[in-house]
């Protein structure tokens, strides 16, 4: 291995949507920065896998919705075009064996249930009203909201059993954990953070709203081609050494010096980096509580959208079986169909220890439940989780486990000697979305330049 001969401003390690931002603000400002990345690619948990006949997937980060400002901006800035989620027709409820289709967002629930969990839905959200975002450990009564789980809270909130099982439908859906995985107090930020509960779970209005023409890689595909030279590639990070006037970033082939380093990796993956000197107590703490979520994607690509001749917009949902939420992925033009279905959570990680044909059939048997019989027959099926993968080990964020937020919270981003810590995980607005690590991105190009050499 060379010594390093240069020493950059800033060496930024992860080329996701953060590691991304940050470059390019650092490289605006006039900046000498190195992007180093494990991977062969650029947009880490985004990644978009194109087929040679055309047709494209997102096997990670695929939507855009209202208030996502900052990845909206970006896509403009890389002329990537956004289009609506298809959102026309009936959706599909399956519970208990049977098949129920309805319009608009009340599920077809016994009364009680249904108020229950509306009652449940209103509560969340007006609780995390009082959220302190930049300080969740700050938020009156934070002890208390982050002594229970989200399970707990919902086994509490609704009487009713089906109440609580479609209610967890959704939580699954919004964290890809299950219930008992989260604190309260991090349910409610989550969902401050990204408005509302109403927001986190709708089309129309919400999350899923929009996706993006060729892919949500293609932004960061076109961003890093601003500065190829500056970014390395097949270069894992293995350690971390600060030094007295500079810090080394080793990887397998070389080790390259910065004046600062700004980390993008998420913090459960940041425990496989040797850090020299040891990380102070909080920070090494915090990253062995931050696991990463559970969910695979999977697909099936037909020659057409067929449920949509039958009114459905390819909306479900069950507590049934692995596949637990269904959505219409076809192209803008709807020239080709692909539903794709979420298995989350304790389901995720069960479906993990299936073989890949059992994987299918389960699959599609769900999709021919809610949509008929042509769903068993697809021009492609796939499925991937991010669970299997060296540089994610799982999605779609890390999160927060009781007692986390109000002990160790603090030190998400608080700068360790020339370390700044960014990635979707430590911000404050869209935390674990694409719009919030491009916010955090920002965030630590900004931080790395007040705190200047
Ligand atoms: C299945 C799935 C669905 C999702 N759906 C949506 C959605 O619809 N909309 C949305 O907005 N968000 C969605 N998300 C979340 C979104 O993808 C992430 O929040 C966002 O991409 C995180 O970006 P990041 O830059 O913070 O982290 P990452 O994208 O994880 O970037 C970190 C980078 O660091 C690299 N790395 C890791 N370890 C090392 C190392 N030791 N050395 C060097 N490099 C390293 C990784 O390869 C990676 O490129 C989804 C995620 C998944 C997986």
């Amino acid at each position: 291995m060379t010594e390093p001969t240069t020493l950059y401003d800033v060496v930024v390690i992860g080329a996701g949507y953060a590691g991304l931002t940050a470059t390019h603000e650092l490289l605006k400002a006039g900046k000498t920065v190195l992007l180093v990345e494990a991977r062969d690619r650029v947009g880490g948990r985004v990644w978009t896998q194109r087929f040679d006949d055309g047709t494209y997937v997102d096997l990670g980060g695929a939507w855009v919705g209202p208030t996502q400002e900052r990845l909206y901006a970006m896509a403009r800035e890389f002329g990537v075009e956004t289009y609506k989620t298809y959102d026309e027709g009936k959706s599909t409820q399956y519970f208990r064996g049977q098949v129920k289709r309805y319009k608009g967002l009340i599920p077809p629930l016994p009364i009680g249930a249904l108020l229950s969990l509306d009652a449940a839905i209103k509560k969340l959200n007006k609780l995390s009203k009082a959220v302190d975002l930049a300080e969740p450990w700050a938020t009156p009564n934070a002890p208390y909201l982050d002594s229970m789980t989200l399970a707990s809270w919902m086994n509490g909130q609704m009487r009713f059993d089906v109440a609580r099982q479609f209610f967890k439908v959704a939580a699954e859906a919004i964290w890809a954990a299950d219930p008992t995985e989260i604190s309260l107090l991090h349910a409610l930020f989550y969902t401050k953070s990204c408005r509302d509960l109403d927001t986190l779970m709708n089309i129309k209005n919400g999350a899923q709203e929009e996706r993006f023409v060729g892919g949500a890689q293609t932004i960061a595909d076109r961003l890093a081609a601003t500065f190829t030279h500056q970014l390395v590639f097949d270069s894992p990070v293995k350690a971390v050494i600060q030094g007295e006037n500079d810090i080394s970033v080793v990887t397998p082939k070389e080790t390259y010096k910065g004046k600062r380093v700004i980390i993008t990796v998420p913090p459960a993956l940041q425990t496989r980096i040797d850090f020299q000197p040891i990380l102070p107590v909080q920070r090494a703490q915090l990253i062995q509580r931050m696991p990463m979520g559970s969910v695979w994607k999977c697909y099936a690509i037909y020659e057409k959208p067929f449920w949509r001749e039958q009114g459905l917009n390819g909306l479900a949902a069950t507590p049934d079986g692995h596949v637990t939420v269904t959505f219409d992925n076809s192209p803008n033009d709807g020239s080709y169909g692909v539903l794709m279905g979420f298995v989350l959570g304790n389901q995720a990680k069960a479906f993990a220890g299936l073989s890949d044909s059992d994987r299918k059939l389960s699959a599609l048997h769900s999709f021919a439940t809610f949509f008929g019989t042509q769903a068993l027959s697809p021009v492609r099926y796939l499925d991937h989780s991010f669970m299997n993968e060296e540089w994610s080990r799982g999605c779609y964020a890390g999160l927060m486990g009781p007692g986390v937020w109000t002990t160790l919270g603090p030190a998400l981003r608080q700068p360790v000697g020339r370390i700044h810590w960014a990635g979707t995980e430590t911000s404050d607005i869209w935390n674990g979305y694409i719009d919030g690590a491009i916010r955090s991105g920002e965030r630590v190009a900004t931080e790395v330049m007040i705190h200047g050499e």
